[in-house]
């Protein structure tokens, strides 16, 4: 398999769980409980085959372009796509090609379940790493942004803004970072 650094690459994104399916002998990478990759392997654990999820034109696009990637084997063949561990398709396409798996996946949750999974608040920070987590502040999902140094019955104005006016998933999304309101909210 020439895409060595695969699992490791995986394993980084936030959310990702790895586990052994051994009936079909299938190394699963989930996000939130759900797959977005799978290596296939053969009786002596050899990869045959690496599955992973596209928008349906880009997967038909790229089965024209390379003979390595084929419908999704045991899968959806709209969804799913089959490149061969050991083909043409380069190193760096196959990084784009599982990140895109990952975001599509990531992306059929409620926008609150995927920041509950990446573990971030919509500003970008990680709540359970404040000193104040757990016993002054349960964190921003939790509680929706009303946090203990917001104003007073609202919540704090990063998430006001990007949660509630702008129905983002996170700052990340928007064109306007960093605005004015990240600049100038304090978070303790
Ligand atoms: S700045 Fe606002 S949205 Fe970000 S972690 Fe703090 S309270 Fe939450
Ligand atoms: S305007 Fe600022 S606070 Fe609002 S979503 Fe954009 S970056 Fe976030």
């Amino acid at each position: 398999m020439r895409y060595g650094w695969m699992d490791e690459y995986l394993l980084k994104k936030r959310g990702v769980t790895k586990d052994l399916q051994p009936v079909w002998n299938w190394i699963r990478y989930h996000v939130g409980g759900k797959m977005f990759a799978a290596v296939c392997l053969d009786g002596e654990n050899r990869s045959y085959y690496i599955n992973l999820k596209l928008e349906p034109m880009e997967g038909e696009f790229l089965r024209q372009q390379y003979e390595d990637i084929i419908p999704g084997y045991y899968s959806d063949k709209i969804h799913w796509n089959s490149v061969k561990p050991d083909g043409e398709v380069p190193d760096e396409l196959m990084m784009d090609l599982l990140d895109k798996s990952y975001r599509l996946v990531l992306a059929g949750f409620s926008k609150k379940r995927q920041r509950e999974i990446l573990g971030l608040s919509c500003c970008g920070t990680d709540c359970t790493k404040c000193s104040c987590f757990g016993s002054l502040c349960q964190g921003c999902n939790e509680s929706s942004g009303r946090v203990f140094h917001a104003p007073k019955g609202k919540a704090c104005p990063i998430y006001g803004c990007a949660v509630h006016k702008k129905r983002f998933v996170n700052c990340a999304e928007c064109a306007g970072l960093p605005c004015d309101v990240w600049k100038t909210t304090r978070d303790p």
